[in-house]
C-alpha cells in the first residue's frame, strides 16, 4: 500500500448506488483497482452490474478500448465489510445523505484505515467538518463531490474542511486528474460553491413560476442563451425529491413560504421528476423527451392564490436577468468569503458541473463582459420591484460595480498578493 501523499493506487468507494457505481467506473477506468462496498447485497449486485454495463457501453461506443473496458472490470472488486479498507490509499464514502449515518461510517474508517489513508465523502450539502468530528484524524478528511452521472461530468469540487490538511488538498486534486477530472477546490459551507449558487438562480425560477410565467418559457430562454438545460428541466431529471428531503434537513431557509413551494408541492402530488415519469413535465415512455402537462399550471395557480402571490407579467429579458443575475450576486458574496479562490473556479465549476456555456466563459466572465456596473445597477433595480429580501446587492459586487471593476481584475490582483 502507497500512503496517501505518495500516490493512490487503491480505493474503496463505500455505497454501491447511483454515485457510487459511477464514481467506481472513473477510477477503475482511471487506473485505480475499486473496492465497492455496500451494506446491502442487492444493491452491492446492482452497484458491479451498474458500473460494468457504463463501462460496456463506452466500449460499444469506441469510447474506451475493448481491451482496456476489459481491464476496468477486473479492476471493482467488491465488499461487505470495512476491515477491507485497511488496504486502500483512498475511501469516497457515497451512501444517503445523512450526518448520523455518514458520522458512523467515518467513525469505522478512522478504526479500520491505515493512518495516512485519505478519506473522501461525497456529499453534496453536510458539514464536511462535522463528518470529520467523527475521527480523530480531520486532517485526512475531505470532500470529493462529484456530479451525477459521475463517470460522465468532468467536475469535482474538493471542500477544504477546517482542518484538512495541504498534503489531503494536493492527493485530492491528483486523484481527480488521475481519473481525468477536474477538481477546484473549495471551503466548506452550505451547498459548497455550486449548489450554493443554483439555490439562489433556482429561487428565482421558484418565484416566477408563482408568479405565472411557465416552466416551459424558463427554460426556453435559459436554453437560447446557452445554459444545456433550463432549470426546471434539470430538477426533473435530478428528482425533485432530492432537493425536498434537503430542504426538510435544513435550518437555515428563508422564512418565506414561497420559497422552493412549487418544487415542494410537486413532490407532495407525487410528482418527483424524470423517475416517476412526470415532475414539472411529463415524459413519455422513453423519459426523456419532457411535455406540457396541463395538470401542472391549475396546480401552481391554486397554490400562487392561496399564498397571495400576484401574477406579474415578465419579459423574457427579464426572465434571463432574475436567473443570471441572482447566479452572480451569490457568486460575488462567495468570491468575498473565500468559499472559492477565484471567479476563474467559478466560472469553471458552472461551466463543466452545471451546463453553464463555455463561449460565455461562466457567471463571473459573464458578468463582467456584461460590465459590473450594470448587474449592479439591475440588482438594485430588482430590489426596488421584488424587495431587499434577496436583492442586496453583494458588498463585493457593489464595490467592484461603482469603481467600474471586474472580478477578473479582483481575482488577478488576489492571486499576485497572496
Ligand atoms: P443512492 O441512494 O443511490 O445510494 C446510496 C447507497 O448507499 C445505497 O446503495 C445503500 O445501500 C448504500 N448504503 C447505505 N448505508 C450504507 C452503509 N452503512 N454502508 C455501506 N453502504 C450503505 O444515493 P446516491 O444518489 O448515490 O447518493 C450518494 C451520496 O452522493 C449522497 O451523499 C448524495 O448527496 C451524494 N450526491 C448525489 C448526487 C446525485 O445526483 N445523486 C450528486 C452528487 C452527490
Amino acid at each position: 500500500m502507497s500512503s496517501a501523499n505518495t500516490g493512490v493506487r487503491t480505493v474503496g468507494i463505500i455505497g454501491a448506488g447511483t454515485m457510487g457505481s459511477g464514481i467506481a467506473v472513473s477510477c477503475a477506468t482511471g487506473g485505480l483497482e475499486v473496492v465497492l462496498i455496500d451494506t446491502q447485497a442487492a444493491a452491492l449486485e446492482s452497484g458491479v452490474r451498474r458500473s460494468h454495463a457504463i463501462i460496456e457501453g463506452a466500449v460499444k461506443k469506441g469510447r474506451l478500448a475493448s481491451a482496456a473496458g476489459t481491464a476496468a472490470r477486473a479492476r471493482i472488486g467488491t465488499a461487505t465489510e470495512m476491515a477491507t479498507l485497511a488496504a486502500v490509499d483512498l475511501v469516497i464514502e457515497a451512501v444517503f445523505e445523512n450526518l448520523q449515518l455518514k458520522q458512523t461510517i467515518f467513525r469505522a474508517l478512522d478504526a479500520n484505515c491505515a493512518p495516512g489513508t485519505l478519506l473522501a465523502t461525497n456529499t453534496s450539502t453536510l458539514d464536511i467538518d462535522a463528518i470529520a468530528a467523527a475521527t480523530a484524524r480531520p486532517q485526512d478528511v475531505v470532500g470529493m463531490h462529484f456530479f451525477s452521472p459521475a463517470n460522465v461530468m468532468p467536475l469535482v469540487e474538493i471542500v477544504r474542511g477546517a482542518e484538512t490538511s495541504s498534503a489531503s488538498i494536493a492527493t485530492a486534486l491528483d486523484v481527480t486528474r488521475q481519473i481525468g477530472k477536474i477538481g477546484v477546490v473549495v471551503g466548506n459551507c452550505f451547498g459548497f460553491v455550486g449548489n450554493r449558487m443554483l439555490y439562489a438562480y433556482g429561487r428565482e425560477n421558484q418565484l416566477m413560476l408563482l408568479e405565472g410565467v411557465t416552466a416551459q418559457r424558463i427554460d426556453v430562454v435559459l436554453e437560447t442563451f446557452g445554459m444545456a438545460m433550463g432549470p426546471n428541466a434539470v430538477g426533473d431529471l435530478a428528482g425533485l425529491d432530492v432537493g425536498y428531503r434537503v430542504r426538510r434537513e435544513r435550518k437555515d431557509l428563508p422564512d418565506d413560504p414561497r420559497y422552493f413551494r412549487v418544487a415542494d408541492l410537486l413532490v407532495e402530488n407525487g410528482r418527483l421528476g424524470q423517475k416517476s415519469g412526470r415532475g414539472m413535465y411529463r415524459y413519455g415512455a422513453d423519459k426523456r423527451a419532457r411535455e406540457v402537462d396541463p395538470e401542472v399550471d391549475p396546480l401552481i395557480r391554486a397554490e400562487a392564490a392561496r399564498l397571495g402571490v400576484v401574477a406579474r407579467a415578465t419579459s423574457d429579458a427579464q426572465i434571463l436577468e432574475r436567473c443570471l443575475y441572482a447566479l452572480i450576486n451569490e457568486g460575488a458574496a462567495i468570491l468575498g468569503a473565500g468559499i472559492a479562490a477565484s471567479a476563474e473556479d467559478i466560472d469553471t465549476i458552472w461551466c463543466n458541473g452545471y451546463g453553464f456555456p463555455r463561449a460565455r466563459g461562466g457567471p463571473m466572465a459573464y458578468a463582467d463582459t456584461v460590465g459590473l456596473g450594470t448587474v449592479y445597477d439591475g440588482v438594485r433595480r430588482l430590489a426596488a420591484v421584488h424587495g431587499p429580501r434577496y436583492w442586496t446587492a453583494d458588498s463585493l459586487l457593489a464595490d467592484l460595480g461603482s469603481r467600474g471593476s471586474s472580478f477578473a481584475a479582483w481575482s488577478a490582483q488576489r492571486a499576485s498578493i497572496s
